[in-house]
This record gives C-alpha cells, sequence and structure tokens, in this order.
C-alpha cells in the first residue's frame, strides 16, 4: 500500500434510497479495506445536482450507521468544485480538453454506442475550437492506446479507451461535473489507493487511469469489480427501478441482522440466510473474496 493513498472508498449517488444492492457493495469495500489495510472513506457522489436530494443524503449516513458501518473519512462532492475546476485547469494548459456544443438528440445519431449503451464519441468537436462557455460540454482528448491493469477480483484486463467511450465528458452542457471526471479528481487528491466498486463499472476503468494519469498522478489505483445482486429476472438493482430501500425493510420491522445476514444468502455466501452483525458478514466476505 502506498502510504499517499491509504483509502478505499464507499461512493454512494444520494439519488434515492439505499437499497440492498448497496449493501452487498459496502460490505465488499469493507472486506477488501480489510484485507489489503486500506481504511474507509464514506464519499457521497451528489455531481449530478439535477438528481441528488437532500433527504437521500441524511439516508445515506442514517442507514449505515444503522447497520452498523463506520467510516474514518468523509467527502461531499458538491464541496469539491474548487477541486475540479483547479484539476481542468491542468488538463486545459495541456491541451487535453476541448469544448463541445453537440445536443444530446446530435450526439445519439452520429455516434456508436459500447456494449453498456454508453456513447463512444468519435470527436465530432474536437477540431473546431468552439470557447469554453457555460453551455458547452468539456471533453477529455482520449487517446488511441491499450491500458492495462491488474483488477483484483477479475486478473489482467485490457482495455482501449479510444474504443470504449472516444472523447468522453468531464463536464456536461448544463454544467455539471461527470462522474468520470469527479471521482478521478477525487480518488486523486482524497487519498484513495483502492477502488472497490460494482462489475457495471468494469468499462470506466481504462479512461479513469488515461485521466489519472493525465492530472499528474503518478500510480492509477487498484480497482476490484464485484459482482451485483441481481432481481429474480436478472436484472440489477436499481433506486430506479424502487428497488425495496433499506429503510422500507427497517420500517417494516426487519432487524440489521436479518437484512445483513439475506444479503450474504442473496450473494451465494451463506446457504440461506442467518442473523449477521456487520462485521460478521464482512468477514465472511473477507474470506470469501479469494
Ligand atoms: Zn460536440
Amino acid at each position: 500500500m502506498n502510504p499517499d493513498y491509504p483509502f478505499t472508498r464507499f461512493a454512494p449517488s444520494p439519488t434515492g434510497y439505499l437499497h440492498r444492492g448497496h449493501i452487498l457493495s459496502a460490505l465488499y469495500v469493507y472486506a477488501a479495506a480489510e484485507k489489503f489495510g486500506y481504511r474507509v472513506r464514506l464519499r457521497i457522489e451528489d455531481h449530478d445536482q439535477s438528481r441528488a436530494r437532500k433527504a437521500y443524503i441524511d439516508a445515506i449516513r442514517e442507514d449505515l450507521e444503522w447497520l452498523g458501518f463506520t467510516w474514518e473519512a468523509e467527502s461531499i462532492q458538491s464541496s469539491n468544485t474548487e477541486r475540479y475546476e483547479r484539476l481542468l485547469e491542468i488538463l486545459r494548459k495541456k491541451n487535453l480538453i476541448y469544448a463541445c456544443d453537440c445536443s444530446r438528440k446530435f450526439t445519439f445519431e452520429t455516434n456508436p454506442t459500447n456494449e453498456d449503451g454508453e456513447i463512444i464519441y468519435q470527436g465530432h468537436c474536437k477540431e473546431l475550437g468552439l470557447p469554453f462557455a457555460k453551455n458547452h460540454a468539456i471533453r477529455f482528448k482520449t487517446p488511441d492506446i491499450s491500458v492495462n491493469w491488474e483488477d483484483l477480483r477479475l486478473g489482467k484486463l485490457t482495455e482501449n479507451p479510444k474504443d470504449i467511450c472516444g472523447d468522453f465528458a468531464l463536464k456536461d452542457r448544463i454544467g455539471q461535473w461527470t462522474y468520470q471526471f469527479a471521482v478521478v479528481a477525487d480518488d486523486f487528491e482524497e487519498g484513495v489507493g483502492l477502488v472497490v466498486r460494482g462489475e457495471d463499472l468494469k468499462h470506466s476503468t481504462s479512461r479513469q487511469i488515461i485521466l489519472a494519469q493525465a492530472l499528474g498522478r503518478k500510480e492509477p489505483p487498484l480497482f476490484l469489480h464485484h459482482p451485483l445482486i441481481v432481481d429474480p429476472t436478472g436484472k440489477k438493482l436499481s433506486k430506479r427501478e424502487h428497488a425495496e430501500s433499506i429503510r422500507g425493510e427497517r420500517d417494516a420491522g426487519k432487524s440489521a441482522e436479518a437484512l445483513l445476514g439475506e444479503v450474504c444468502a442473496q450473494a451465494g455466501f451463506l446457504p440461506k440466510p442467518e442473523l449477521l452483525s456487520v462485521n460478521d458478514s464482512i468477514q465472511l466476505v473477507k474470506n470469501r473474496l479469494f
């Protein structure tokens, strides 16, 4: 472990209440933290100000505390604007970004998409020299290179970010910082050396590694991508689909120990649910991680 980067992070978005998928994700974060000797930071990822709600921010802390999780540091992206502006300026000075005025409709009509349905932006505005104006997005000049890394669970992986996402956005047209930019900036400046997250974000890794390098980070964080809990139809649990929330289950009378045991069983760590403390749950996941 690099002493400059002693943290891993649990990083939910306050765009809905936490659900069972978040519990599993948190268990992986805490299990990996113990396994590899990292400390845990809670980061509230409210970069999408159009969807973030104060009530959900308060609920994140309450729900985690009710389950028994503790953390050593906490941050919230809406307080990090100065950081994002400063780091963006580094990229601008290196001529690694450009402004883009493509509408959402035009972007979807003129670019291919990857297997996750994400745009692979081909660089329509790259040579136009548009000003960094309010209603313009800001895109990164993604290099055409193979990025190799070793995922702590999935092993050696290779990806060319040019093929995965092309020139991805760092700021959107309404002035909001994107997930991709905000997390790389925060991981860099918040001492995060280990990123633990769901497999649905695996294809964000190569672009985040090259972006971190471009910002001046000497070595990228380690990555561990974990499987997701799926619903009975095989789809991932999502806040948008109104998956039952932790507080919904709590209000219906379920104990934290019962919920933790059920999540561990659902994820395949137990043959059937039993009552588990948060520490027992973390140990269970830790022992099954490798
Ligand atoms: Zn454009």
